[in-house]
């Protein structure tokens, strides 16, 4: 099933995706993708449905983000050893976690805007997972009970706020727009195995990530126990797993970053695509 949330930014309502493509609207079913929308039951009572009967939304209708009031974005770090070989890190022992601000947000097509004063944007195509149930304390044998499914995650970087002005990664992972999430939440039952999913991202036409999930040095399982051993998870909350090689500044000879007027393009396999243009903030 492929859940998501349809409609102007802040008025989304939910929604799933039929067998043909087609939206269709549960907004009689359920108040929006949040809280207890993600247990279980209602995921059952949803699969039930025949996606017929439900209204259908015009298609081109914007996306928002599939999970509408997480309390937690987290992210991990270095999580994939191809990735961490390209920008000269050692293999972390532990899994890096850091926090995105719920600021940054949005639709899986919404425009990504360049910071004013920033030189270095940058790109990581990301399988998130979106927590089910409250996961506190959960041994990693248990913990794919607590997760409801994945979607896409484009955890866009600034990399002189986040590398080279001190303190934490966060500097440089939070500014608005930098987490298009979407465009829909694909449950775990239709992804059996979420360490061998191929993975790219774009700019312009041009390929600059090409990866797959089985490089994860540490995998969704193991991720979200660890996590929760830290931060407890509730319904809805995201945790974005990490990024493949091919980064911007990774490249060789010298660093690519973004530039306004660009398109990045990313997807994930059997959870679709993204595409969002890149706007500059002048005011610098
Ligand atoms: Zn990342």
């Amino acid at each position: 099933m492929k859940l998501l949330r349809y409609g102007p930014p802040g008025a989304e309502k939910p929604g799933m995706m039929d067998a043909n493509g087609t939206i269709r609207s549960l907004a009689g079913m359920i108040p929006d993708l949040t809280g207890d929308a993600f247990s279980p039951n209602t995921l059952a009572k949803l699969a039930a449905l025949d996606a017929s009967t439900l209204p259908e939304v015009p298609a081109g209708t914007r996306l928002g983000a599939p999970t509408a009031n997480p309390r937690n974005f987290i992210a991990i770090g270095l999580n994939y050893a191809d990735h961490a070989a390209e920008t000269g890190a050692a293999i972390p022992k532990e899994p890096i976690i850091f926090l995105k601000s719920l600021n940054t947000l949005g639709g899986p097509n919404d425009d990504v805007v360049i910071p004013e004063g920033s030189h270095k944007t940058d790109w990581e195509v990301e399988l998130a997972v979106i927590i089910g149930t409250y996961a506190k304390k959960v041994p990693a044998n248990a913990a794919m009970d607590h997760v409801a499914g994945y979607t896409i995650c484009n955890d866009v970087s600034e990399r002189e706020w986040q590398i080279e002005r001190g303190g934490t990664w966060d500097k440089g992972k939070g500014a608005d727009t930098f987490g298009p999430l979407g465009p829909y939440l694909v449950t775990k039952d239709e992804i059996p195995d979420p360490q061998d999913l191929a993975m790219f991202l774009d700019v312009d036409g041009q390929r600059m990530q090409d990866g797959s999930t089985r490089t994860m040095i540490f995998d969704v399982r193991q991720l979200v126990s660890y996590v929760s051993h830290f931060i407890t998870l509730h319904p809805g909350d995201i945790i974005t797993t990490g990024t493949p090689p091919g980064v911007g500044m990774g490249k060789k000879p010298s660093p690519i970053y973004l530039k306004g007027g660009e398109t990045m393009r990313l997807g994930i396999a059997g959870l679709g695509e993204q595409a969002q243009r890149v706007v500059s903030d002048m005011r610098s």
